[in-house]
């Protein structure tokens, strides 16, 4: 990528690939990366690197827009010689009050959190980050019922972590997930899914970012499910039941919304109907890729740009808007859509 950008050609690509601009896709910002065993450590990113990002996309002359222009411009086709970034933040953690939004705040730009009720009441957890939490305190670990693992050592932890989040992504159905990680937490003396546990923002929290007019919330489900795995009638009520819940607390019902993991395994082109007919203006995936006229048609399964946490470094989140990399996460494709 250093490579590509350094030698001029993702600039140049720009035209061809980078079509009429990109969705951002952050999760934490914080200055330190808390994953105890460092898997989940591409989920966060510094304030300071966010700042850096800005700045270097200002300077380039993008146009920061909310969710709400950015669906405006696709759908009427705005043409326009600057290229936008809208800001996305998934599963409304509180360090997007506590560090992002400041730094929103300093260069006024408008930006989208994401919100999972289910996470805010307990009734939700950031399971991947318990699982974690568990694998890094325990050196054995059983799934009731199920495999287990030695987890001494950190390569044994990490792939304990890896084999864990396969067994809850796949083999266990989406509602038997919860129970059986708060079976294997009581066992291990672990708090799971106490609601003050969890580094998301209370609503009061949200009511109070959502004040700024910079602030759009979106929907994200209430429980965090993999959509494909649910029944069309539960896909439904999931989105419904999230935009109904944050509308009742915050006084405004969200028109945006993003599937939960956003993968071809958590979203297709069923979800994305299902987003139409619930009347969402748009829905993102966490598809690799920019966004182009021909997703005018097709607001329902947008792919995003994810600044990776792994690698903080200016040239790759460039290159990546740039829309070359595009067709190279994509089979050839330089434009995603849903399916
Ligand atoms: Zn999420």
């Amino acid at each position: 990528m250093r490579l590509a950008w350094h030698s001029g050609f993702a600039q140049g690509a720009r035209n061809r690939f980078g079509g009429l601009g990109s969705i951002i896709m952050l999760h934490r910002v914080r200055p330190d990366c808390i994953s105890p065993l460092g898997v989940t450590r591409s989920l966060s990113i510094t304030p300071k690197f966010l700042d850096e990002i800005l700045v270097s996309l200002k300077a380039e002359g993008t146009e920061f827009v909310s969710m709400d222009q950015m669906a405006d411009r696709v759908q009427n086709g705005v043409r326009s010689d600057r290229r936008f970034v809208a800001v996305t933040l998934d599963d409304g953690y509180n360090d997007n009050l506590n560090h992002a939004y400041p730094v929103f705040q300093k260069y006024h730009v408008p930006f989208t959190v994401y919100v999972a009720p289910g996470f805010i009441e307990g009734a939700a957890v950031l399971w991947w980050e318990v699982v974690e939490k568990l694998v890094a305190q325990t050196t054995h670990i059983k799934v009731p019922g199920g495999p287990e693992w030695r987890c001494s050592t950190v390569l044994q932890k990490r792939a304990a972590f890896h084999g864990l989040m396969r067994y809850f992504s796949y083999t266990l159905t989406e509602l038997e997930q919860l129970p059986v990680l708060r079976e294997m937490c009581t066992e291990a003396g672990i708090l799971c899914g106490v609601a003050a546990d969890q580094d998301v923002m209370t609503w009061k929290e949200l009511q109070q970012i959502s004040a700024d007019p910079l602030c759009t919330i979106g929907g994200h489900t209430v429980h965090h499910y993999n959509l494909k795995r649910l029944t069309p009638r539960m896909v439904a009520q999931e989105m419904r039941q999230s935009a109904d819940m944050i509308g009742d607390h915050l006084g405004k019902r969200p028109v945006h919304f993003a599937f939960p993991y956003g993968s071809a395994k958590a979203a297709g082109r069923r979800e994305a109907e299902i987003a139409k007919d619930e009347r969402f203006v748009s829905a993102v995936t966490t598809r690799h890729g920019t966004i182009h006229v021909e997703h005018r048609t097709n607001l329902h399964a947008l792919p995003r740009i994810s600044i990776n946490g792994r690698f903080q470094k200016l040239v790759y989140a460039q290159t990546m808007m740039s829309g070359v990399t595009t067709p190279i996460a994509n089979a050839g494709r330089r434009v995603v859509q849903g399916d």
